[in-house]
């Protein structure tokens, strides 16, 4: 086994409820379907990490309802240390909202509850938990200075910072700086560089001289592109009977993480997390669709 991972992000419970269309303002619509889903990039990246093998350790915080105790559960079944997951007294745990129409489009609306609490103060409490991991694995999920706190203090640690840059939102320039591993999906990419994306070379090049240390463009579909400093490379997506791409970059960033524990070199572990990414697709749900292990050995022929 490689080197502990820790996620620091967001814990969400998914109220998901499927509509024949989306109601418009102060409509009423029946609908049907209903389903509470564990979701949150910071939980199903660390519930992925988990899945596929590491020692995985979890910040984050949720309140003292039964989503919360679910949600915590949930981590625990999958394997992950909840030691670190805060329960807040004041709010609610984060929810998530979505109503998913005919076409299969989703409406979302998160209410981020004690996610929004997590502060660089419970990140400076982690003490000597930084011994025992070498990557650190964040999202945009939880307030930007506890963020760049936990960067600033892995890299005085020596422990290699991964950020998924979803969901989108500007980020300060300084904060990519303390990056090593960059990997935003496309529309994240756009949002942090300001502009629309028209070339995916172009755009992981901006990005890598903004400061990350290396890039890892999510396409969807269409794949991935690793690159670094004079080189790269662009990886066509597995071929898969995609249901549902909720989370797949979720599944992506964090087999990325894992490989990485491992040892492997950034372009292997670009390749390991696109089959998790394309097998993320095949289920419903966010964290019930994170592979685990077997299936992406089998996947890959291992
Ligand atoms: P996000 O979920 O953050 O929007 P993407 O949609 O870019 O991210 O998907 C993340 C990764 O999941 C992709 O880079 C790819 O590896 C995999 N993936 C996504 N959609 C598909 C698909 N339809 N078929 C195969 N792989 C996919």
């Amino acid at each position: 086994m490689g080197k502990g991972i820790l996620v620091i992000g967001s814990l969400n419970m998914d109220l998901v409820v499927k509509s024949r269309r989306m109601p418009g303002p102060g409509e009423t619509l029946i609908g049907s379907g209903f389903r509470t889903v564990p979701g949150g990039k910071g939980a199903n990246q660390a519930v992925a990490c988990a899945r596929l093998g590491a020692k995985t350790f979890m910040l984050g915080s949720v309140g003292r309802d039964d989503f919360g105790a679910a949600l915590v559960s949930n981590l625990k079944k999958s394997g992950v240390q909840t030691r670190y997951v805060l329960r807040d007294g004041r709010e609610s745990s984060g929810i998530a909202v979505i109503i998913v129409d005919a076409t299969g489009q989703n409406s979302i609306v998160v209410a981020s509850g004690a996610n929004a609490r997590v502060t660089p103060r419970d990140v400076e409490r982690l003490g000597s938990l930084w011994n025992s991991v070498g990557f650190l694995l964040m999202q945009l999920e939880i307030p930007i200075e506890t963020v760049d706190c936990a960067l600033r203090l892995a890299r005085r640690k020596g422990v290699t910072t991964i950020l998924d840059a979803g969901p989108a939102r500007p980020i300060p320039a300084g904060l990519v700086k303390k990056v090593d591993i960059l990997s935003p999906n496309e529309h994240e990419t756009a949002t942090i560089l300001g502009s629309r994306v028209k070339d995916h070379d172009v755009a992981a090049k901006k990005l890598l001289r903004m400061g990350a240390k290396a890039v890892v463009l999510k396409l969807g579909a269409a794949g991935c592109l690793v690159a670094r400093p004079g080189e790269s490379v662009r990886l066509p997506a597995f071929k898969v009977k995609a249901v549902d791409t909720t989370a797949a970059g979720d599944a992506f960033t964090g087999a990325l993480a894992v490989a990485l524990s491992e040892g492997q070199c950034l372009f292997n572990a670009t390749k390991f997390a696109n089959a998790a990414g394309a097998l993320a697709c095949t289920k419903f749900g966010a964290q019930p669709s994170m592979p685990t292990r077997a299936e992406v050995d089998r996947f890959l022929g291992h």
